[in-house]
């Protein structure tokens, strides 16, 4: 085994109230200069949409990720966007490279018209003029440019989510007291196996072996942009003016000084957690060659207990401090993902082992009832699943990789949390409906106290358990020579980024 810590995070998205205070929190501080414009390292979408930049889960178009080939017992992966073939090829022309028209093209205001402008007629006006090319346009899409529209036909409609979905459900969905939407932050997942690092034709890629984070070297960077390509979630952004790729760096100068991230710190729903995950970085790639509704478990085999005394030795071994080791026995995140097993990945079917997780919405799934009423009628809490506002099918899309098992445990738990804290709160205890909703969401009032009291009052010292990280003592490469092929870029210890 090869143990690694990981800064990891989760998203509680009940909790999301879309008011982007993280998108410009991030852009403040990080993409306000030329050539950075159009980038949002963190972006808050509307589900169902179409997201930024455009469609950006249609991998059969964006050929983003792993794709899993091969037959049992000699499987692997190999990437969705280039193989030794065209790869070359690739470099001067790729068909599947976002474009411009797939973001936006940044704008400002010609405010100085508004005083300096002639004496005439009409009102003057600040025209919208573009960043880019300095001359007048007309604004035809921005960030968020479905923002709060799902229910619309002309977006929701398009969400490829939905594909699966039958013309009735589709049908239900669409109906108008039906319509339904939830927020979805996303910033880099600082994949524990990264098709970005993989693709990088200079090597400029790595992920940081002290915490895992997933990093763009600038000084090593040509701008080849192979990584834009590989990664499936559209997190790494090319740079107009500088000619080299960014992306999301996690705020690490924070980090590394026992700081929150921005994005983090200036959540207003509050539903931002971060702490560590010890994970073996021999499973990363190999737990991610099963079938596809088997990889939210395959991936929980590759993190570790960090009470177990194995563990500890072994990861002490490789270098990790008593300090991390200590962060990952209180993490919310090992709480969320391991213990209760309520927070997910997104899109876990591309195969980067994504090391971000959400505990996908319970609002939404209330269902409709016979007689026509929203309803979480204490005896329907569970066969109201089935009639859901956001079919079960969608949210396996995009947490379960299509697997509604997974989805149905997570709803039912987080169904009887609220209900037993309802009737404590209600002083209305029926012990035996409280006991069946107990068993059938799988928990225990003891858990679900824990669930609630992390999920709905914690202190900022229990959403943030963030480590001091000290470069000096950071772990050296211990590669495991079987797995690693000198591309992935795990656990090389790289120089310090200049500026990024
Ligand atoms: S989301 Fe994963 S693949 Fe994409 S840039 Fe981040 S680490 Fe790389
Ligand atoms: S700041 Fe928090 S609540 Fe607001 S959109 Fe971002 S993640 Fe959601």
């Amino acid at each position: 085994m090869d143990i690694r810590a990981q800064v990891s995070m989760v998203f509680h998205l009940d909790k999301c109230i879309g008011c982007h205070t993280c998108s410009v929190a991030c852009k403040n501080v990080w993409t306000d200069r030329p050539g950075a414009e159009y980038m949002w390292w963190n972006n808050v979408e509307t589900k169902p949409g179409t997201g930024f930049p455009t469609l950006w889960e249609d991998q059969s178009h964006y050929k983003g990720g792993w794709e899993l080939k091969g037959r049992d017992g000699n499987k692997k992966l190999e990437l969705k966007s280039q193989n030794k073939i065209d790869s070359f090829v690739k470099l001067f022309y790729n068909p599947n490279q976002p474009g411009l028209e797939d973001y936006y093209e940044p704008w400002t205001y010609n405010y100085a018209n508004l005083f300096e402008a002639e004496a005439g007629d009409d009102q003057p006006t600040a025209i919208p003029v573009s960043l880019i090319t300095g001359e007048p346009m007309n604004i035809e899409a921005g960030p968020n440019w479905d923002d709060d529209l799902s229910g619309s036909t002309f977006y929701a409609e398009n969400d490829i989510n939905l594909e699966e979905l039958s013309d009735e459900e589709r049908e239900q969905l669409f109906e108008i007291e039906r319509i339904s939407m939830m927020y979805l932050p996303r910033i880099c997942n600082h994949c524990a196996n990264p098709s970005c690092v993989a693709s990088c034709p200079s090597g400029a890629l790595y992920k940081r072996g002290e915490d895992g984070i997933v990093l763009i070297n600038q000084d090593v960077c040509r701008g080849w942009r192979a990584c834009i390509s590989a990664c499936p979630y559209k997190k790494i952004y090319y740079n107009w003016k500088t000619g080299k790729s960014e992306k999301c760096i996690l705020c690490y100068p924070k980090l590394e000084t026992g700081q929150i991230p921005n994005c983090f710190q200036s959540c207003v729903g509050r539903i931002r957690y971060l702490g560590v995950l010890l994970y073996d970085a021999d499973r990363a790639a190999e737990s991610m060659k099963v079938p596809d509704k088997a990889l939210v478990e395959s991936q929980r085999t590759a993190f570790c207990d960090p009470f177990d005394p194995e563990i500890i030795k072994m990861a002490k071994a490789n270098g990790i401090s008593d300090e991390f080791i200590k962060a990952a026995q209180l993490s919310p995140i090992y709480k969320y993902v391991m213990k209760w097993k309520i927070a997910l990945p997104l899109h876990i079917e591309y195969r980067t082992m994504p090391m971000l997780f959400y505990v996908p919405p319970l609002l939404p799934v209330m269902g409709k009832m016979a007689n026509g009423i929203y309803t979480n009628a204490l005896d329907n809490f569970f066969t109201s699943l089935d009639k859901s506002r956001l079919p079960m099918k969608y949210l396996a899309r995009l947490f379960s990789a299509g697997n509604e098992d997974i989805i149905e445990y997570v709803m039912k738990k987080l169904m009887a949390v609220r209900y037993y804290k309802r009737t404590l709160d209600m002083q209305d205890i029926d012990l035996v409906m409280m006991n069946k909703m107990m068993r059938e969401g799988g928990t225990t009032p003891e858990e679900a106290e824990e669930i609630y009291r992390l999920t709905a009052v914690p202190t900022i010292d229990q959403r943030f358990v963030i480590p001091e990280i000290q470069r000096e003592e950071s772990i050296e490469s211990t590669c495991n020579p079987e797995i690693c092929k000198g591309s992935c870029g795990i656990g090389v210890i790289q120089p310090p980024t200049r500026g990024l």
